[in-house]
């Protein structure tokens, strides 16, 4: 019995859109599906980077990214970060870079991504069914069987982009990985990642929320430094969230669901050491007049956070002269200043998760085209892979490269030979 299609891709989210143009360029004359269990595709890229979606960075490198870095090095090679930027213009989408590093569109709307995405793939003819949940897929001689919520169809090759468990309401809910294990592939333990972190509610943050300001955020395992990063943090009514959070969660989630003891310390002074620290206290007693704690603090930090963090140990110190505290009292405050614990108790979980920790091993995939090593003919890519980026377009850029990948090797490899003979 012939094949139905030719290409059927599953998950229309931005890897599976990628895919779906790359291979229907690479071959204009195979048939290409896309089949999505949501009733309306791209929820995820229409939420993404406050609704402007950061598309990719200025600088992409494998350190970027948490998994096999040197598998991850070698994908993201072959479609690079200008790649990308030659692609968008190609669909009618100029990008612009801002101060961060971070690529959007000029347009400042994610919806020009989605947008753009959609109408190649209607250019080219590729079809598109939503609402159709693939329930089964299996390996059968040649081709595969796809069971969706409608029906069956064959395919000669098969693309998985079904995404991780991140914002699960856009359709990711993680059956991707089952489809794949059923095929023999192995998926690592999953951990929700770029993810704002809850604190213990007796904790000052409440009182703060709202407030941003740059630190250092400093993750010990078993007291051993694990992790630091640096960027904005914004206290909010249930925790810490903003970019230098979520890029530190994925740590202290994996640490903890592990049973380690894994602590967060929080520095104010990213550009400051523990000794620069206590020199401007210092400097800042000689100094004539009766400079106040939280005011002096608050030449460098926002005002609110200045008297929360002057009041913290010792209350009495937020009405004392800097130059009348004691050396106890000073160092006691320079450790606050520097190495305050904060108390998190969990994440926010998958409704609240940008990303995926975990997946399907890269091992288990060819990198030079995201085949799967197990069953000939199928590919894996996206975010159901084990590898995620920081904050800052490094996912997005991950699905346009492995989308890439496998569009056109996939199509290039029903032009040359039936799956059933590779390897
Ligand atoms: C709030 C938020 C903001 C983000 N902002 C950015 C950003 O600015 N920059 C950045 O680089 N990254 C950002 N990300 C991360 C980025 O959106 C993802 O890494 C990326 O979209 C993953 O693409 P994907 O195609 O692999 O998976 P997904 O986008 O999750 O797509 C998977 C698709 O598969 C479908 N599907 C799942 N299972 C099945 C099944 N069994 N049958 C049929 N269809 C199925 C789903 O409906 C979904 O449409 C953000 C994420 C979130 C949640």
């Amino acid at each position: 019995m012939p094949s139905d299609i030719d290409i059927a891709i599953i998950g229309a989210g931005a890897a599976g859109l990628a895919a779906a143009i790359f291979a229907a360029e690479t071959n204009p004359n195979l048939s290409i599906l896309l089949l999505d269990s949501a009733k309306t595709i791209g929820a995820k890229i229409l939420v993404s980077g406050g609704g402007r979606c950061n598309v990719t960075n200025q600088r992409v490198n494998a350190s970027d990214f948490h998994g096999n870095r040197k598998l991850i090095d070698r994908i993201l090679r072959r479609f690079d970060e200008q790649t990308t930027v030659r692609w968008f213009d190609s669909l009618g989408i100029p990008l612009k870079t801002e101060s961060t590093g971070k690529l959007f569109p000029v347009s400042n709307k994610a919806r020009t991504v989605l947008d753009g995405l959609l109408r190649r793939c209607e250019t080219l003819g590729v079809s598109l069914m939503t609402h159709h949940p693939v329930r089964n897929l299996t390996r059968e001689g040649e081709e595969f069987l796809i069971q969706h919520s409608q029906g069956k169809l064959r395919a000669k090759r098969v693309i998985l982009a079904t995404g991780g468990r991140s914002l699960p309401k856009t359709g990711s809910n993680g059956s991707g990985w089952e489809l794949a294990k059923r095929l023999g592939h192995t998926v690592t333990p999953t951990y929700p990642a770029l993810v704002p972190l809850l604190l213990e509610p007796s904790f000052f943050h409440a009182t703060l929320s709202g407030i941003s300001h740059d630190v250092t955020l400093a993750t010990t395992i078993a007291g051993k430094n694990f992790d630091r990063s640096t960027g904005s943090l914004l206290w909010t009514h249930f925790g810490i969230s903003g970019p230098v959070v979520l890029d530190a969660s994925r740590v202290w989630v994996r640490a903890a669901a592990q049973g380690e003891a894994v602590r967060l310390h929080l520095h104010c002074f990213p550009h400051l050491s523990i000794q620069e620290v206590e020199k401007w206290l210092m400097q800042a007693a000689s100094l004539p007049g009766r400079k106040l704690v939280p005011t002096l603090l608050a030449e460098r930090l926002p005002t609110r956070v200045a008297h929360t963090l002057a009041g913290i140990q010792e209350p009495v110190l937020s009405d004392t002269p800097v130059n009348l505290l004691s050396k106890e009292a000073r160092r006691n405050l320079v450790r606050t200043l520097t190495h305050l614990d904060l108390p998190v108790i969990g994440s926010r979980g998958w409704n609240f998760a940008e990303v995926t920790a975990g997946g399907v091993p890269l091992e288990e995939i060819a990198a030079h085209s995201m085949s799967s090593r197990h069953v000939p003919g199928l590919y894996l890519i996206g975010e159901m892979l084990d590898c995620e980026g920081r904050i800052g377009g490094f996912n997005f850029q991950w699905a346009w490269a492995t989308g890439y990948l496998a569009g056109c090797h996939a199509a290039l490899d029903i032009m040359k030979q039936p799956a059933a003979e590779e390897g």
